[in-house]
């Protein structure tokens, strides 16, 4: 299969690391033609002159730009493709809307973790989209980490479970690392052991039998350390915040 990018920022650049190694062609078209060039110079692949001779010459296309930036590029090209998508908050209506109701359209929420070929990639397709089709997108998706298939009223929350959340942790990793420096430990040192910490229990709770609630009661002896630190967590409202965060990233992407 032959495909092509249009806009290649950090997420396309991500991804396009796990397809390459499918061996299906790639081709890239930029912001600009220098610009086009100059990053397929970097990921050692082809430029093609203009979107439109990109969209002419590949079999599958994909939207690496803004949400933001989908009408005015979509409305400049005549698209006879399957069509990609990976923007927050475009539904495939809309991009039926911006492009042809005639076509298979695929929707992916990807994450930055694609950059590793550990993304955990959301899909939704339009009845267009037949099974031939959709063993190619899952093959494509799945050389950048594992793949989700989505009915897409669920699409804006998977966004904010997976697409938004690697931000989240960071921040979680960050406060650790914060807390270790005021309890006199060094920055790089608190930030390795906060990180290292946070793989190993998201793998122990992968690979045990257990719930995030029962790994929980195992850490906690009574009286001890731990039940004081989570129940200061739970004080300043640990959960609240979060479920919070996820309503309010859910609701920026429903409305963008
Ligand atoms: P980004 O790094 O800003 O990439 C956007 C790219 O689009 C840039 O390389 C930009 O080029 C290019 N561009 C701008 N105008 C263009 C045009 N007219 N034609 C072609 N390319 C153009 O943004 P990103 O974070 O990769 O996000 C890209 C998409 O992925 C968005 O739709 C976003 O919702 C989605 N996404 C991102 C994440 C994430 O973690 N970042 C997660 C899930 C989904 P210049 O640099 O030359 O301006």
């Amino acid at each position: 299969m032959k495909i092509g990018f249009i806009g290649v920022g950090q997420m396309a650049s991500a991804i396009i690391t796990g397809i390459k190694q499918t061996g299906h062609e790639i081709i890239i078209s930029g912001s600009s033609l220098t610009r086009s060039q100059e990053i397929a110079k970097n990921l050692g692949l082809k430029a093609a002159l203009s979107h439109q001779e990109l969209v002419d010459k590949v079999d599958l296309v994909i939207l690496g730009i803004k949400p933001q930036l989908f009408e005015s590029v979509l409305s400049e090209l005549d698209i006879k493709k399957p069509i990609m998508s990976m923007a927050a908050g475009v539904t495939l209506n809309r991009l039926a809307e911006l492009t042809d109701s005639s076509l298979p359209l695929i929707r992916i929420m990807p994450n930055m973790n694609a950059r590793i070929l550990q993304s955990t990639t959301g899909i939704s397709y339009n009845h267009l989209v037949n099974e031939d089709l959709k063993a190619s997108i899952r093959e494509i998706v799945d050389s950048f980490g594992t793949s989700y298939e989505l009915a897409e009223k669920d699409f804006d929350t998977f966004t904010a479970l997976a697409g938004s959340s690697p931000a989240y942790i960071y921040l979680f990793i960050e406060a650790m690392a914060k807390a270790g420096v005021k309890n006199g430990l060094s920055k790089a040192q608190s930030l390795e052991i906060a990180t290292q910490t946070v793989i190993a229990s998201a793998k122990n709770l992968i690979e045990s039998e257990d719930s995030p609630h029962a790994l929980i009661d195992k850490i906690c002896s009574p009286g001890g350390t731990t039940i004081a630190g989570l129940m200061d967590l739970e004080k300043n409202g640990l959960t609240h915040s979060v479920v919070s965060a996820i309503d309010t990233t859910i609701g920026k992407a429903k409305n963008m």
